[in-house]
């Protein structure tokens, strides 16, 4: 799966990581190769092109990371990038099949798979949750396609619905339901008849069949070898039937792979299942993030990157205590933590973080005050000098009068300002002593 664009990418990231600095000529070389590997690899033209943009900006705006090359960070973030268009179901393996016996439709045009991947549902379900299964094949102009289903139950230990001589499938549909009821099955699996192509007859009869057993699940099955044209069968199919996921076959093969990164972003619809063989148990989840360390292949400087950032950010943290220990708790910490309570979802998200500050946190919501009053705060912070941010016992009346006007406030507000960062100074101290402070900041950070 994905070795060629997987190739493609190292030789590219090979350069860009043994280099010490890097200027943006560089990155953008280096990301206009990884557009072309993209699209040689069948991703849609939009999705690489947006893909290259948010990596740019990312690229740009990020602070370099001590102990990290540049390059490094750059795999890093073309990694998480890939993560996130790859994204789909938060569990992309648990098929809803509560209240039985639920049903789930199988569809996709002839030759995609259709059939082996019911066989290999269906045994996943049996093996790894122990469901009762029954597999029903609808395809009425290939009797060798019913044939072929009730061959590979016997292979896996799943029964098929008995084949009847001349029902069209909507009846085949409501006797495997009925069967499925009375046999005591947990899901009943309805393999739909493919075609070539879509066609009218295809979408009309896989319609019917949907609005006779209105289904849990309506899979669609795609050749993932075929690229860009799964995505269109997808997207056809989505319009005219429905479906609640994707599974992509054939990505054991040395297919571009392109399809799997265009699905979710131009239909929408999460990929949940990959085929990766013929056998019956050659089926894997889609997990984003095993996919795209796959694609780079670079788990180790990703994870280097991540631990890099982690120690940054611990070592800032261990800073910030022991000066509050100390009890010097300035403004320009009391501004950072501000931001930090907007970015965590405001004073909701800020309640229940620190034992005294969730307690500010209730009164101050008590008191009507939303977030509002964050930003106005940072404002007030912002329009003090170095000086007096550093120090806020500078804040004499003169000084107060000009750092609210400065704000567009009044100095009422400064001075509960002022009186709040003296109480978190103050509480910083104390809780310092006692070691709570440390295991406050742990949330926080
Ligand atoms: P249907 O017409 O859509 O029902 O397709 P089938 O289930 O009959 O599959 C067509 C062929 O593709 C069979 O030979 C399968 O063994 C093969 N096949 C299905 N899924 C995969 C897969 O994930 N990888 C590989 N290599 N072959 C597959």
């Amino acid at each position: 799966m994905f070795e060629n664009l997987s190739d493609r990418l190292s030789g590219v990231f090979d350069k860009l990581t043994k280099q010490g600095a890097l200027s943006d000529d560089d990155v953008k070389t280096a990301l206009r190769e990884v557009r072309v590997a993209l699209l040689e690899a069948d991703v849609s033209l939009p999705v690489a092109r947006d893909f290259i943009k948010a990596v740019q900006d990312k690229a740009t705006g990020q602070a370099v990371t001590k102990s990290i090359t540049p390059g490094q960070q750059v795999v890093k973030i073309v990694h998480d990038e890939l993560q996130h268009i790859l994204t789909g179901d938060e569990d992309p393996g648990a098929l809803k099949i509560d209240n039985p016996p639920a049903p789930i439709l199988m569809v996709g045009l002839q030759g995609s798979g259709k059939t082996t991947t019911t066989a290999k549902l269906a045994k996943r379900l049996k093996e790894r949750e122990g469901k009762r299964v029954l597999m029903a094949s609808l395809d009425v102009n290939r009797p060798a396609a019913m044939e072929q289903l009730q061959i590979l139950g016997g292979q896996i230990g799943v029964d098929t619905l008995p084949i009847v001589k001349g029902e069209d499938p909507v009846a085949i549909a409501k006797r495997a339901k009925t069967q499925a009821g009375l046999g005591g099955y947990d899901v009943y699996m309805l393999d739909t008849a493919g075609r070539l192509h879509i066609d009218q007859e295809l979408i009309a009869q896989a319609a019917a069949v949907r609005d006779a057993v209105s289904p849990r699940e309506t899979l669609l099955v795609v050749d993932g070898l075929t690229g860009q044209d799964a995505v269109n069968v997808a997207q056809e199919f989505d319009d005219k039937i429905g479906v609640s996921g994707v599974v992509l076959t054939r990505m054991d093969g040395d297919g571009r792979g392109g399809a799997a990164l265009s699905m979710r972003a131009i239909t929408g619809k999460p990929i949940r299942f990959v085929g990766v063989g013929e056998k019956l148990d050659a089926i894997e989840t889609f997990e984003p993030d095993r996919i795209a360390g796959r694609i780079l292949g670079m788990g180790d400087i990703v994870a280097l990157v991540e631990k890099a950032q982690e120690t940054i950010e611990a070592e800032q943290a261990e800073r910030m205590m022991k000066r509050f220990q100390k009890g010097r708790f300035n403004m320009n910490d009391l501004k950072m933590q501000l931001e930090q309570m907007l970015k965590m979802g405001g004073m909701e998200g800020m309640m229940g973080m620190m034992p005294g500050a969730a307690k500010m946190g209730k009164q101050m919501a008590a008191a009507g005050m939303d977030d509002s009053i964050l930003k106005r705060q940072i404002a007030l912070i912002n329009s003090m000098t170095k000086k007096e941010r550093a120090n806020p016992d500078l804040l004499a009346a003169s000084r107060k009068k000009r750092i609210a006007k400065g704000a567009g406030l009044e100095v009422s507000e400064l001075n509960k300002l002022v009186k709040q960062h003296r109480q978190m100074a103050d509480m910083m101290k104390k809780m310092g002593k006692g070691g709570m402070l440390k295991q406050a900041m742990k949330g926080m950070f």
